[in-house]
């Protein structure tokens, strides 16, 4: 999720460390810290928020940052996922003894189950997050040789990381690991750098090994050695990198935003990892904090948010309403805090905002608190004003979302309202094998988009058909239509065409009128309840000379013989639907504002995060 760099050579480590974390600053963070091998010692420091921070910090405690005397260093940008932001709980991570430390980008599943066992033998923790287990366990396991000791941690260990220690019994040796969360090694003449990114070191050298998953290594400034888990020695091509700072960051993708869409599959495996209970046929989402008693009085629920995040609601009101027969209002959240909404004692209320900072959705968290309502906050950035006051909610692990317009938030946002409302659900009168086909449907959402992300070509030659239209019209029905409207706003967002989303069944109430040749049609007419109306509003917008291009589930002949162009979608049932169909448009939209030559990580007069009313 964030950034790791280490160093060995005869370089500055300060320098090179805190100049590496600055390459990485672009992905945001909310704490940064580093660790010094020294002589016989462990030296760390960390500070919450900017790289800037850290480096005052360490001018304030050596005076300099040319500090001589460590023969190695790793530093650690964090995006928390377990624990608030704060100084304890930002990495390094030393074990008990001070004599190990640990940088770790991703999750320990299996961490509590682990941390209870090393407190058992005396290990003291002082953080709440999941990586700190990684120091303690490759202490216990250490039997003289620090790349074996940490292969035998990681046997131990669920879950992804990717992670590098240094030990006081090693002096400039760094050991790093990687298993689903990426490690590159920089080879220079007599220096070797690590990271997570190759952005990070690319000023240093143009020679890199990227670790497979799997892959441990242990680096000298002198020496490579790589293993996998087993200690068996495996080799690795030196690959040649041309510098460039922007593609390196976006690694190799021509913009954030595309990175983003591409990276949906993980970022919703990230979202719901650890959060099925098969057995209960449930989910466990242990951030709600309430009771099953808690639950079942819930007899109202108000989703607060705004833009996408209030497109995500509309799709989790038919969620509510279907598995757990609750009945929602959807909000614009600056409609809810000026229009004195009615909240009962047992309403829920849940905000959604990506950063967790729009002010409109914060306001709206206050005014319900204040109405007495329970707020259960669903936000990405973790430790963000609206999580906090809230108390309680669910965090997306979407990882930061760098591209203004959002893209995996929103999928993120859908799958974790989906384990909401089997939960609900389960808490009332859904049965056990409805909710474990909810839990198959939301198992089924990675794959589903990864299938989407294989079709992107044909998506691409769709936009460049129509990517000189001036209007769009997207249409859809049942949870489709807040997919239509999601699907517009992606357009109107990035490639500036004038773009509308409706239910299909409203467009004969006014919107008509616009329809003519050129003003082309989305037509979301997958498979699901309601197809074979939207296969007449189709020939509505026929009749009318606009161009009609569907959505379709794979296979549909009857929608492709009636649609001028078709976007397969994978067959799924109609919740998990919304997902790899939302996907389709976000490439559609992507790639018609590419052809228009837009600027589309920096769309004119948006803001990622909008903390003004
Ligand atoms: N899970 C770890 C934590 O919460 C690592 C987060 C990261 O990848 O930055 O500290």
């Amino acid at each position: 999720m964030c950034g790791i760099v280490g160093y060995v050579g005869n370089r500055s480590i300060v320098k090179t460390l805190l100049d590496g974390l600055k390459r990485l600053e672009y992905r945001g963070y909310d704490s940064a810290g580093l660790a010094l091998l020294e002589a016989d010692k462990i030296q760390v420091v960390k500070t919450i928020g900017k790289v800037k921070n850290l480096e005052n910090r360490i001018l304030n405690e050596y005076g300099e940052i040319e500090i001589a005397g460590p023969s190695a260093g790793i530093a650690h940008t964090r995006w928390a996922t377990h624990g608030a932001p704060s100084e304890r709980n930002a990495h390094p991570h030393l074990d008990s003894s001070g004599r190990f430390a640990i940088v770790h980008n991703g999750i320990i599943e299996n961490y509590l189950e682990l941390k209870s066992h090393l407190q058992g033998k005396g290990r003291v923790f002082v953080s709440e997050t999941d990586s700190e287990v990684l120091a303690h366990l490759i202490a216990e396991c250490y039997e003289g040789d620090l790349l074996s000791a940490t292969a035998a941690a990681l046997k131990k260990v669920h879950g992804t990381y990717g992670i590098a220690v240094i030990a006081v019994t090693d002096p400039g040796t760094i050991v790093v690991a990687r298993h689903g969360s990426p490690i590159v090694i920089g080879v220079g003449n007599g220096e070797t750098l690590i990271a997570s990114d190759v952005s990070a070191i690319a000023a240093y050298t143009q020679r890199v090994i990227y670790l497979n998953d799997g892959d441990l290594a242990k680096i000298t400034a002198e020496t490579i050695d790589i293993r996998n888990i087993e200690n068996i020695p495996v080799s690795r091509e030196i690959a040649h990198i041309d510098w460039n700072p922007e593609a390196a960051e976006k690694s190799g993708y021509d913009h954030f935003m595309l990175k983003e869409i591409c990276e949906q599959p993980e970022a919703v495996a990230n979202a719901i990892r650890g959060r099925m209970d098969k057995g209960s046929a449930t989910a466990i989402l242990a951030g709600l904090n309430m009771t099953t008693r808690e639950m079942a009085q819930v007899n109202r629920i108000v989703i607060a948010a705004c833009g996408t995040s209030l497109h995500a609601g509309m799709v989790a009101q038919y969620f509510f309403e279907e598995l757990a027969s609750i009945p929602v209002d959807v909000e614009q959240a600056a409609e809810f805090r000026y229009r004195n909404p009615i909240i009962e004692p047992n309403s829920l209320v849940i905000p959604i905002s990506q950063s967790g900072e729009t002010a409109d959705t914060l306001a709206a968290v206050r005014e319900a608190a204040n109405k007495g309502a329970i707020v259960a906050a669903l936000c990405n950035v973790v430790g963000s004003t609206i999580a906090r006051e809230s108390g309680r909610g669910i965090y997306l692990h979407a990882g930061p979302e760098i591209g203004v317009a959002s893209t995996k938030a929103f999928t993120c946002q859908v799958s974790v309202l989906l384990m909401m409302a089997l939960l609900f659900g389960r808490n009332r009168r859904l049965s056990r094998e409805d909710g474990l086909k909810i839990i198959d449907d939301v198992n089924s959402i990675p794959g589903l988009i990864s299938q989407v992300l294989e079709r992107k070509e044909a998506i691409e030659k769709i936009a460049k058909k129509y990517a000189g239209a001036k209007d769009f019209f997207y249409i859809g029905r049942g949870c489709l239509y807040p997919v239509a409207l999601e699907g517009a706003l992606k357009l109107k967002e990035i490639s500036y065409i004038h773009a509308e989303g409706y239910h299909a069944a409203e467009l004969k109430h006014g919107p008509i009128a616009l329809l003519e040749a050129g003003v082309p049609v989305v037509a979301l007419a997958n498979n699901i309840p309601g197809k074979d109306k939207m296969i007449g509003n189709i020939q509505e917008c026929h009749a009318r000379q606009s161009p009609v291009i569907a959505t379709a589930t794979d296979g549909d002949n009857e929608i492709a013989g009636i649609a001028d162009d078709v976007i397969w979608i994978p067959e799924c049932s109609k919740f998990a639907a919304v997902v790899p169909t939302v996907v389709a448009l976000q490439l559609l939209a992507y790639y018609i504002a590419k052809e228009r030559g837009c600027e589309i990580d920096q769309p004119r007069n948006l803001a990622k995060s909008v903390t003004v009313e």
